[in-house]
């Protein structure tokens, strides 16, 4: 069996430095068939929306030439994983199948029976912890349960510390003599073109490794310093980006532990987000259902209301309040939004137009470039008051105050809001209060050129807390 070739299955880890799955692969001494299966077709996935199609398009793109730098092509596959893993495995004789342990709940499912088949098979199946920096098993309270609270999960995490180093990139991967025959990228069509609405995400991302550490590098050279505050503040650029990177493992997250000076306020603070991103795995790990189904059970009696002009208004970025209308119109042009904007966006719906967090977790599904199973479906449940270590259902942000605290001279809504951009500062977040004189200078019709509230936020809050005092006591 030596010189049979093995396996290294690439899923949610597209990168070559830190990859521990990797390294076994290569320490086998066996030849490496690098490969990469689009599975859309194992029933239960979340098979990836039109932003990450096109990050993928781009990243796998981006592998497959660092890939060639150190002697090995990337092979494509198309279909279910359960299936492709087993016959590839039998067509070149393979002695294993390496990979980098993914966990959603589907994943969990589905590679468990591959390896099963595996073994069952005479191959070797190996899979190792790339993407967190804790297994989402591996911290558990004193009772051995899972945490239900961020405060004391992140505690424990840092108890738990330090972090493995990162283990770099290897030099070459030994070729095998045959290369089954495999897909071509474009074939796949996971690019948009009639219309491409990705255009600008050109502009704005480089996916893949390269683009992941050039992120980086950025981001500790010029934004760390004031993250903490900064962090708010959609009007600045001061967050890291790495989401997208995050969620393709373009970087992982050991790497970001072992970049930061920990112990810094600020570094600290970054760390900690990465905290709530292995947070959230913790969750969806011990409560499987969680993107379907309400964290507390009270919320299944919640009186949500079918609006499905009201979603429209939403998803177009056409609500009225600019500071909900900016942030649906960055995601709609770049494939991301500022998570501040994200909240209160969110917030809008679940709360302002009483409508399911469930449709705008499919939204985000579909729009985002780092959509996440585990982070989407815990920051949803988050705003909703449905998931654990909740915002309070009661507690609704107020779109205008919002805006003006967290941009507060109106430049993030005039970047995306452009047919308000003439409005003096003082009415940027409030166009149908402000004087017809004004409006008319900056060249605003309300209801034509730009839509009046779809509600009002007044009445819509209290007929919020009146559905929530519908609502069953868990
Ligand atoms: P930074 O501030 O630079 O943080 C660094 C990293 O920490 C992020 O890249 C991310 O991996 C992690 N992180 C930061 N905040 C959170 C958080 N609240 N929860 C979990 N991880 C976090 N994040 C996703 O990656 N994918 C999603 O699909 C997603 N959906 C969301 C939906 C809603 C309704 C809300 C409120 C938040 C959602 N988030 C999601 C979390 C957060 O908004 C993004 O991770 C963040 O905006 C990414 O920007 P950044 O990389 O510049 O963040």
């Amino acid at each position: 069996m030596a010189d049979n070739p093995v396996i290294f299955w690439f899923r949610q880890d597209l990168r070559l430095t830190d990859s521990p799955a990797l390294v076994e692969a290569v320490e086998s001494g066996a030849p490496i068939i690098p490969l990469y299966i689009l599975d859309d077709a194992t029933p239960e996935t979340w098979s990836m929306g039109g932003a990450s199609r096109w990050w993928l398009h781009r990243s796998l793109e981006s592998l497959g030439k660092s890939l060639e730098k150190i002697g090995a092509r990337l092979l494509l596959r198309r279909g279910r994983a359960a299936e492709i893993i087993p016959q590839l495995t039998e067509e070149i004789e393979a002695s294993a199948v390496f990979w980098n342990r993914c966990y959603e709940p589907y994943a969990i499912a589905r590679d468990t029976r591959i390896k099963k088949s595996l073994t069952d098979r005479g191959a070797d199946a190996r899979s190792c912890n790339a993407s967190l920096l804790f297994e989402p098993w591996e911290i558990a309270t004193r009772s051995g349960g899972p945490y239900k609270v961020f405060t004391p999960f992140w505690r424990a995490c840092l108890n738990a510390a330090p972090r493995p180093e990162p283990v770099p990139a290897p030099e070459s991967l030994a070729a095998p003599e045959a290369r089954p025959a495999g897909d071509r990228l474009e074939d796949w069509k996971l690019l948009p073109t009639n219309p491409d609405w990705a255009k600008e995400f050109r502009d704005d991302w480089t996916p893949g490794e390269a683009g992941a550490q050039a992120r980086l590098a950025d981001f500790l050279e010029h934004r760390l310093t004031g993250y903490a505050d900064g962090r708010d503040r959609p009007d600045r650029s001061q967050t890291s980006r790495l989401s997208p990177h995050l969620h393709f493992g373009e970087i992982g997250p050991r790497q970001l532990w072992h970049a930061v000076d920990r112990g810094r306020p600020e570094s600290d603070k970054f760390l900690s987000e990465i905290g709530w991103r292995e947070f959230c795995h913790h969750l969806l790990f011990h409560c499987p259902s969680m993107p379907s189904d309400n964290l507390r059970p009270a919320f299944d009696s919640f009186p949500w209301r079918e609006d499905p002009a009201g979603l429209r208004t939403w998803q177009r970025g056409m609500t009225g309040y600019p500071i909900v209308d900016a942030g649906m119109r960055e995601l709609w042009r770049t494939g991301w939004m500022h998570n501040r904007v994200r909240m209160i966006a969110a917030s809008f719906l679940i709360k302002d137009l009483l409508i399911d967090w469930r449709e705008g977790e499919r939204w985000f599904w579909n729009t985002l470039v780092d959509a996440d199973l585990a982070n989407n479906a815990a920051g949803w449940q988050w705003v909703a008051g449905s998931g654990a270590d909740a915002a309070p259902f009661f507690r609704i942000f107020n779109p205008v105050a919002q805006g003006e605290k967290f941009d507060p001279d109106g430049a993030y809504v005039r970047r995306y809001v452009p047919e308000i951009a003439d409005l003096p500062d003082r009415w940027i977040h409030r166009p149908w209060e402000a004087p017809e004189a004004v409006l008319s200078e900056a060249g605003i019709q309300l209801g034509t050129t730009y839509p009046m509230p779809v509600v009002d936020h007044k009445t819509a809050r209290r007929r919020a807390l009146d559905a929530f005092r519908e609502i069953k006591s868990d």
